[in-house]
């Protein structure tokens, strides 16, 4: 790709300074430089063909076949896609925005030099900044042999193992220079095996009976509801929408109606999706299956996030099984991986996305249970909140409102990284404060290091101060301070980290991940980021940007950007 930012180690004679890498979706990619009038390559149209075979060649299916076509290839080249766009009979100029909208595409146009054979990104998230990401980022380049290329990339979802890296698509935990080395030197490239609880383990455990029980008619549609309404159990994945409510609003809606089920666990800290996916993915799809069912779906769309390649791997051989069973009860179930892009994980975005498009949000309303996916009434849910379905009908609602604590009702699992001794998912009572979370569950601050403040939801949740520690951690509970829990990404901070900066690894990010779909945003990050880096931050002119991105920005991203900088200058001025 010509811009995006690489150290790639045969230049690194000129020692070239550590940039991050542009997100390709944001506007800012130079225009492409194609042959006018190209024709098609023979050997490119011969390739391509050959390699999609009797697939389908649907337009949905277009982010599919890209993966396809530079797994098979290395990189994309401007002959591949234009022989891709004959054969799906899309324009050349769409292949070519949607390939170069998404980080993990190599887009490798006329003239230009084809990516080393293996990438290494390293992330550069707060949790792995935190961590030293850039002392490695400065070393590796010049460790690694000239067939490397080193690049940044944004959260990889495993926050508590900071700092990571990704040789190939095998992520390297507790990173450094020479045990990325010695993997790029064994070219292991390929995810490392998970341990899970296969399909039969679960059966053996009880698994499926709720499910088996539901087609059997014991249970009733709208009683499924009711139960869940009754549980109080919230959307996981951080916008927390009543569950029952949202699968009440389905069964409104005039059939054929369709699921997606939200797997891009994008938010910088947060790793519990990942966590129960690689651990008990069947609990998950048993609840997947009772929404569908209870939706009356015709067809469930999973969407897993790149950077879960051993969790995309696990679940297209489990999901095999679970045709295998007939235990999908005629409903298609269709695996959508994606390609490298934090917007996508906005419920809209993911269903462009799904649609083979870029992940640019939708206005709402309309909304997605009514017209989303393919133009359909669409139920889309978080992958936890429907892992937690099959417990709630089993053990009922009792036993999830027995949890809680300080007047919350409810488990969350926060996903927990930073500056405490034993970070990782602790599944904890709604309502715990951040002192009792690092107390009883992270067995406490690590040595000689003292607690000064925490992101009580992931990068866009805002910052709060130590002297705030005593807030139940809930839906609804933190915005009287500006903030919220999110997804429950809880990053802690110590008297070794500078908040300033910590909201400059934030406001960088934004930047990074803005679609560029609307002027607020995609400017105004931009803008934020400049003013942040001044020594004296214009506070009165901060806010006025802030309001503007708040106030007028399409999506989530662009208006809940502003919160680290806000919360810098209301709890931490003595910091500016
Ligand atoms: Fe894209 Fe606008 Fe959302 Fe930013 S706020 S991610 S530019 S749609």
């Amino acid at each position: 790709m010509s811009d995006s930012i690489v150290l790639d180690s045969s230049s690194k004679k000129d020692n070239p300074p550590v940039k991050r890498q542009i997100h390709p979706g944001s506007g800012r990619r130079k225009p492409p430089v194609f042959a006018k009038g190209r024709q098609l390559e023979n050997k490119a149209q011969e390739e391509i063909k050959s390699l999609l075979g009797n697939k389908s060649r649907q337009r949905d299916l277009l982010i599919e076949h890209l993966h396809l076509i530079q797994d098979t290839f290395g990189s994309l080249s401007a002959g591949r896609l234009q022989a891709l766009a004959d054969e799906m009979k899309l324009p050349m100029a769409e292949v070519y925005e949607v390939a170069s909208f998404y980080a993990h595409f190599d887009i490798v146009l006329d003239g230009e030099t084809a990516p080393a054979e293996i990438t290494v990104r390293v992330c550069e998230s707060l949790s792995c900044e935190m961590a030293g990401a850039q002392d490695i980022l400065k070393d590796l380049p010049a460790a690694v042999a000239k067939n490397v290329r080193v690049i940044t990339a944004p959260c990889m979802g495993r926050c508590d193992c900071a700092p990571v890296a990704e040789v190939g698509h095998n992520h390297v935990e507790h990173a450094t220079v020479e045990k990325i080395t010695a993997v790029t030197e064994n070219k292991d490239i390929h995810p490392a095996k998970v341990d899970y609880r296969d399909y039969d383990a679960y059966v053996a455990d009880g698994g499926y009976k709720v499910l088996r029980e539901c087609y059997e008619g014991k249970y009733d549609r709208d009683e499924i509801v009711d139960l869940l309404k009754n549980t109080g159990l919230r959307g996981l994945g951080g916008a927390g929408f009543p569950t029952g409510l949202k699968w009440s609003i389905i069964r409104q809606q005039p059939k054929p109606r369709l699921m997606a089920i939200n797997g891009d666990e994008g938010e910088p800290g947060t790793f519990k999706d990942r966590h129960y996916l690689e651990t008990d993915p069947h609990r998950f799809l048993e609840g997947m299956l009772i929404g569908a069912w209870v939706g009356e779906v015709e067809a469930s769309y999973i969407y897993i996030r790149d950077e879960y390649p051993a969790v995309i791997k696990l679940l297209n051989k489990e999901i095999e099984r679970i045709y295998a069973e007939g235990l999908n009860n005629g409903i298609k179930l269709d695996l959508r991986r994606g390609a490298g892009s934090y917007i996508c994980g906005e419920e809209s975005a993911m269903i462009e996305s799904i649609e083979g498009k870029k992940g640019f949000p939708r206005h709402k309303p309309p909304f997605p249970s009514q017209v989303g996916l393919f133009g359909l009434p669409t139920l889309t849910n978080n992958i936890e909140t429907v892992y937690w379905v099959r417990d709630l009908i089993e053990k009922g609602p009792d036993w999830f409102t027995s949890h809680g604590r300080n007047g919350r009702k409810g488990l969350r699992s926060f996903s927990v990284s930073g500056r405490v001794k034993n970070p990782g998912v602790k599944l904890a009572p709604a309502g715990i404060t951040i002192k009792e979370l690092i107390e009883e569950y992270c067995d406490g601050m690590v040595d000689g290091q003292e607690f000064k403040a925490y992101l009580p939801g992931g990068a866009s949740g805002g910052i709060l101060p130590a002297s705030l520690g005593d807030i139940p951690l809930d839906f609804d509970t933190l915005q009287e301070h500006d903030c919220f829990i999110g997804s429950a990404a809880v990053i802690v901070l110590s008297n070794q980290d500078n908040i300033r900066e910590v909201a400059m690894n934030l406001m960088r990010f934004f930047e990074d991940e803005s679609c560029g779909q609307c002027t607020p945003c995609r400017t105004g990050t931009e803008k934020a980021v400049s003013l942040m880096e001044e020594e004296t931050w214009d506070q009165d002119l901060l806010k006025e940007l802030s309001t503007v991105m708040m106030d007028a920005s399409i999506c989530g991203l662009g208006q809940a950007a502003p919160n680290p900088l806000l919360s810098v200058m209301k709890h931490f001025p003595e910091e500016l």
